[in-house]
């Protein structure tokens, strides 16, 4: 049980001049000056159907930059057989040959795919360079690193056996194939969700996003590379009615590894219900879903600290994150201070194409999304109850872009105070400083959803009271710092309520999932 002790991959600064910079513009010029097809991969072959569907650029919408194959419902099932045929093999090779693939897929990221990785996502998810480094760069070479240490302590985790008998746990991994169906947001999360159940032995199909395929053709070229035999990850473009029809009515569904939104993940639920009697087994099901993130501030916080926390927490990455800073409570006391600071710093933000790497704010990813953000956005600006404090502009002319808003409501229970986004918008609501209390329970009461939050206090009091209050509100909590960016290895990620099953991405517990351990007991 010796693996290397997993560190975090350092984040490169991608500084005008550094090395990597350049290498990272010359990447981005080449992808775009080229169209890629991806086909979908089942069993190790590249399957292409002919439908071809256009892959674009959010920020520049007419640029195309290839095309994927659809398939239909013969080739989920032809995937599902693929995961099956190669399962055998698989699970009988010894855990260090996929400690080895993984960590080997970890140095192809990190090193010689980095820039690929890194443009691909910039390119088709508008993610701009420092986000996509630690995203599809950083978190996923951490992922696998870690994880690999997480597997090996789950190994290693064995009962006492007593004179004359001798008690093991062979950790089984489930018995059938599992589905990962992967969000656009992070491809450092769409990676890992396939790669995590393989790791422990499973295989897989895999349905990405339409909108991270592109870089999930870069994974896939990875996890060939490091040796991830075929069969074992399939990817398999199509509808998701079509290819959850398959999946959740095979007797063989072992599982889901889930991340997207509540509403889809809620219904996924149902229908495992519904097939329950079809199945081997009681299929896993594990989800990380949507959130309603604060920003709770008491009196005694710095107010620099509450509207930097704002602006990164709110806009980086458009908003697009789970974790996202959606909802922010301030005394009264505060706001004038907090508010200037925050028109200060957007006034200094850039918004545009990834491709200037001095455009902070990129474009949020399809017509769809920013059609959604748009009405929410006006919905306020009519409402008597809400004031735009900065941004509320859009434009879909060139690109999906939608400017950082901030909008200011004395109704706490407006509607972007209680309902997901997912885009740059965020809204303050003021209490008056002296009804602390009041607030919290506002905070805890007012979304469904328990992912992160963050409280603001110098006062140990009050945040030791804070904390307490506000136990179930979030899956990752953090104090005087803003409520996104979870690191792996530092803090595993997930929430409760509305928000997912909370078995913690990057973590022992949510590996534990994907076996099914068998206790043996010899008497000799
Ligand atoms: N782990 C990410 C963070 O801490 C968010 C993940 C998500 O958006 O699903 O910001």
């Amino acid at each position: 049980y010796n693996v290397p002790v997993a560190k975090n991959e350092p984040v490169l600064s991608y500084a005008p001049g550094s090395p990597e910079r350049i290498r990272l513009q010359d990447t981005l010029a080449e992808m775009r000056a080229t169209q890629v097809e991806v086909p979908m991969y089942i069993g190790g072959d590249e399957v292409t159907t002919g439908n071809l569907k256009p892959m674009v650029c959010p920020h520049d919408h007419q640029h195309i930059l290839g095309h994927f194959h659809e398939g239909d419902a013969s080739h989920v099932e032809d995937a599902i057989n693929a995961a099956l045929g190669a399962k055998r093999m698989w699970e009988d090779l010894a855990w260090e040959h996929r400690a080895a693939i993984f960590l080997k897929a970890a140095d192809l990221i990190a090193g010689p795919y980095r820039a690929k990785i890194n443009a691909a996502t910039m390119l088709a998810q508008s993610k701009n360079a420092f986000q996509a480094e630690i995203d599809a760069a950083c978190e996923f070479a951490d992922f696998l690193r870690f994880n690999v240490q997480y597997m090996v302590d789950i190994y290693k985790q064995q009962p006492e056996s007593a004179p004359g008998i001798w008690n093991k746990v062979e950790q089984r991994p489930l018995e059938g194939f599992i589905f990962a169906l992967t969000p656009f947001n992070f491809t450092a999360i769409a990676g890992n969700l396939p790669a995590s159940c393989a790791m422990m032995g499973n295989t897989i199909v895999w349905k990405a996003s339409n909108t991270q395929i592109y870089s999930a053709k870069v994974l896939m070229d990875v996890f060939k590379e490091a040796g991830v035999p075929d069969g074992v990850i399939n990817l398999v473009h199509g509808s998701g009615p079509v290819i959850g029809d398959v999946v959740f009515n095979h007797p063989d569904f072992a599982g889901i590894h889930f991340t997207g939104s509540t509403g889809v993940f809620q219904h996924i639920w149902k229908t495992i219900g519904e097939n329950i009697q079809k199945y081997k087994s009681y299929p896993r099901v594990v989800g990380e879903t949507g959130g309603k993130d604060f920003i709770a501030v008491h009196e005694s916080a710095n107010p620099i600290q509450v509207a930097t926390a704002i602006t990164r927490g709110a806009f980086e990455y458009q908003g697009q994150k789970c974790s996202a800073a959606s909802r922010a409570y301030i005394p009264k006391s505060m706001w004038s201070e907090v508010e200037a600071k925050v028109k200060e710093d957007l006034a200094s933000i850039k918004m545009g194409p990834v491709e200037d790497f001095t455009n902070f704010v990129n474009a949020v990813i399809d017509e769809r999304s920013f059609d959604k953000i748009a009405g929410y956005i006006d919905r306020a600006k009519a409402s008597d109850k809400c004031t735009i404090i900065a941004g509320g502009n859009y434009d879909k002319s060139v690109g999906y872009f939608v400017e950082p808003t901030v909008i200011l409501t004395e109704d706490p229970m407006y509607e972007t105070m209680q309902e997901e986004i997912f885009g740059p918008v965020i809204t303050i609501y003021t209490y008056e400083g002296s009804r602390y209390e009041e607030m919290l329970e506002l905070v805890d009461s007012t979304s469904p959803y328990a992912l992160t939050g963050a409280i603001f206090s110098q006062d140990r009091y009050a945040l030791e009271f804070g904390v307490r209050k506000l136990r179930n509100a979030a899956g990752n909590f953090y104090i005087n710092d803003k409520p996104t960016g979870a690191v792996v290895g530092q803090q595993p990620f997930g929430g409760a309520r509305a928000s997912g099953t909370n078995d913690k991405a990057g973590s022992a517990l949510n590996l534990q999932r994907w076996v099914s351990p068998r206790l043996i007991k010899e008497t000799f």
